[in-house]
This record gives C-alpha cells, sequence and structure tokens, in this order.
C-alpha cells in the first residue's frame, strides 16, 4: 500500500490544472518556443505564456510584474539577493563595512550564502536566535541594527517548525534606516496572505514546487521603487532585465503561473479546512503522555506540526512509521544522523530534537487521511515505548 503523504512541506505533488498547462508547452503543436526568439511565432507565443504566468504571480503578491524574476528555485533566489546585493553595494562602494542580520533558524540556501560572504568577503553577520517557540521577534532586529548593516534575511514561515515571522513589523522598523530586506517566503505563498505592498519587503523568494507547482523554478521579486540593486550571478544572454541570464523554461513558469493562480482562488478555502484537520490531527497525538509540540501553537501556518515523543528516537519512529509519510527533525549526512539544527536554536535537547517529527498537510490530504495517520502514530509510539 502506498503511504499516506504527510510531508507537503518538503514538496507538494503538482495540481492536475498544473501538469495539464505545462504539457501544452513541450511539443510542435503547443507552446514549445523560446520565448527570446522575437523573429517569429513560436517566440511571441511562448513569450505570451511566461508574461501571462508574471502576471499570475505578480497579482498573488500583490506585485508589478516587471518586478518578478523567474530562478530555479528558492536556493537560487536566495542567493541570487543575498550575493547580488552585497556585490552590487560593493561596486558602489569597495571599501564599506557591510553587515547582515539573519537568524540561525533560516533555510541552509540563506544560511550557507551568508557564511560564504562572512569567509570570503569580510561581511559581518549577527544571526538572532529564536525563542523557545521559534519565533524571532522585531526588537531584536531592532536591538542587532547598526549604521553599516545593509542586509536583514529572514524567512516569513520557517519550514521545519511553521512559525511565523512578523514581517511587516520588521519592515515597519528598518522603514528609516537604509538595510535592505529581503525574505524566503517558501513557505508562506499558499498557506498565508504574501502582499509585498503590505509587508514592504525589498527581496523576496519563491519557490514553485511549495505551491503545487513543478519542482526546478521560482521567482525572486525585486522591488523597483525605490529601485533595488542586484548584481547577477549568472551571467549570458541578459534575459530577467539582466538580473539572471538563461533560456526561459515555459513549461516550468506556466506551470508555477497557474500554480499561483489556483493559490489567489484557493487559498482562504484550503486553509480552513488544512487546519480543521491538522487541528483534530494535534488532539489525537495530544492523548499520548510526554509529548512535545515545537514551535509556537498559534503563531504558526494552518497545514504544519512538529512534534517530539519522549524517550522516542525520531529516525527508529520514522522507520517504523511506514504507512506514514513525513520527515523527522534530523538532517542526514554521510557520516552521521545530527539532530534539526532549528530543534536545537529552540534549545530542545539532542534526544528531543532527534525525536522531532515533522507533519505536513496539504490541498489533497483527506479526513480519512489525517484519522488513519492519527491511529497509526498512536500505535506506533505506544509500541516503542513498550520495547
Ligand atoms: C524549500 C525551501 C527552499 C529551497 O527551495 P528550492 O526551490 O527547493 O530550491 C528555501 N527556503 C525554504 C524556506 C524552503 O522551504
Amino acid at each position: 500500500m502506498t503511504p499516506i503523504y504527510l510531508d507537503y512541506a518538503a514538496t507538494t505533488p503538482c495540481a492536475p490544472e498544473v501538469a495539464e498547462k505545462m504539457a501544452q508547452c513541450l511539443t510542435l503543436d503547443g507552446f514549445f518556443g523560446n520565448p527570446a526568439s522575437r523573429s517569429h511565432k513560436y517566440g511571441w507565443l511562448a513569450e505570451n505564456q511566461v508574461e501571462i504566468a508574471r502576471g499570475h504571480l505578480a497579482t498573488l503578491i500583490n506585485a508589478d510584474p516587471r518586478e518578478i524574476v523567474w530562478t530555479s528555485g528558492a536556493t537560487e533566489s536566495n542567493n541570487l539577493a543575498i550575493k547580488g546585493v552585497i556585490e552590487a553595494l560593493r561596486q558602489q562602494q569597495p571599501d564599506v563595512p557591510l553587515h547582515i542580520i539573519t537568524s540561525a533558524i533560516e533555510h541552509k540556501a540563506v544560511l550557507d550564502a551568508v557564511e560564504h560572504l562572512r569567509r570570503w568577503h569580510g561581511v559581518e553577520v549577527t544571526l538572532l536566535n529564536p525563542d523557545s517557540n521559534g519565533l524571532i521577534h522585531p526588537q531584536q532586529v531592532s536591538d542587532a541594527l547598526r549604521p553599516e548593516t545593509c542586509l536583514v534575511s529572514l524567512m516569513a514561515v520557517n519550514n521545519e517548525i511553521g512559525t511565523i515571522t512578523d514581517i511587516a513589523a520588521i519592515a515597519q522598523l528598518l522603514s528609516s534606516h537604509r538595510a535592505l530586506l529581503h525574505v524566503d517566503a517558501a513557505q508562506a505563498i499558499g498557506k498565508i496572505v504574501v502582499d509585498t505592498k503590505a509587508w514592504q519587503v525589498d527581496l523576496m523568494s519563491i519557490s514553485a514546487h511549495k505551491f503545487y507547482g513543478p519542482k526546478g523554478i521560482g521567482a525572486l521579486y525585486v522591488r523597483r521603487e525605490p529601485k533595488v540593486a542586484v548584481t547577477a550571478q549568472l551571467h549570458g544572454g541578459g534575459h530577467e532585465r539582466g538580473m539572471r541570464s538563461g533560456t526561459l523554461p515555459t513549461h516550468q513558469i506556466v506551470g508555477l503561473g497557474e500554480a499561483a493562480r489556483l493559490v489567489s482562488e484557493h487559498l482562504e478555502e484550503d486553509e480552513s479546512r488544512i487546519r480543521r484537520l491538522r487541528d483534530g490531527l494535534w488532539q489525537t497525538l495530544n492523548e499520548l503522555p510526554d509529548i512535545h509540540l515545537n514551535g509556537d501553537l498559534t503563531q504558526r501556518v494552518a497545514n504544519h506540526l512538529n512534534v517530539s515523543f519522549a524517550g522516542v528516537d525520531g529516525e527508529v519512529l520514522l522507520s517504523s512509521l511506514a504507512k506514514v509519510a513525513l520527515s523527522s527533525g534530523s538532517a542526514c549526512n554521510s557520516v552521521s544522523v545530527e539532530p534539526s539544527f532549528v530543534l536545537t536554536a529552540l534549545g530542545l535537547n539532542r534526544d528531543m530534537a532527534h525525536a522531532g517529527l515533522r507533519i505536513s498537510l496539504g490541498r489533497y490530504t483527506t479526513d480519512e487521511d489525517v484519522d488513519r495517520a492519527g491511529a497509526e502514530i498512536l500505535r506506533v509510539v505506544r509500541a516503542l515505548r513498550e520495547r
């Protein structure tokens, strides 16, 4: 039997509507042309599809279509935003000191890009630590600000614990400071209302495969007024207003666009249905003694749970839970299984961080899925504790 999929925070399946639109962009009878071809209809038609998709995404996040740069995903968007801003500043003023504020619980694509700049380019870095509920507070940003702070990079929603950062409040306190605000919104799109104007962000990273679009495509929102300077990290044909070269993958972009359109249409209804399922599952799991919810209970997205069961190892639990597909709080590398750095940053000890289980629901999760998964997790945790 195929396991119940409760790992929507890792990736989502494509919506059938998305897959259908993508298929129309591949073959001779469809929009397969190079969107940069100016001399014939194949190119024009493909370009038209790309611009329709750009419009759908811009509508979803309340942006101007010209503020959207297509990338290969949020990993690339984060790298382009962070390295691109620092490089642009260095080109303007080679010798001024630069300081970045970010947090200890960002995605590795942010943490490692920032670490690269610290190590090789002399940029100073402050890593904010979350409170025990996983929240980063605006006051912490305020306290860390220096005259030379040029960039604040914080995620809207954490991928492991689902907590929501108050981006608008952080943008507000930066309004009188020169520092730019970059937001990794990969986990926010499709879960909460994301509005670049209400939030007042300068740069924002987006990934299609977290909201029912295909893998390998994303976008970086780059504010136009006032204009944010970003130096390209991929050089070539000068696509995307010089910020990101490479032939545009029409099928991927059209998939992202359709996924964005579906989010605009379904967000509220998806959100309330999924919240009801998630709350029901949490009630079921909460019957177990010594269960700990990781991350704030209320300031989190509706589809997300992260729990630790005292005395039960996360890896053992996962391998015993063959009927449910979920993630553990541990990150495997080739040498060892390390406890999640996010859960460790919340102050969990190694055992409880190892025991973390991320359960994330989505658009195609049913009542029956949740009932069966809940019963199965109860059964397995009880059995492991009795051993
Ligand atoms: C998934 C994810 C990324 C990486 O996105 P890709 O498109 O897979 O490169 C970055 N940040 C967060 C918060 C994510 O959840």
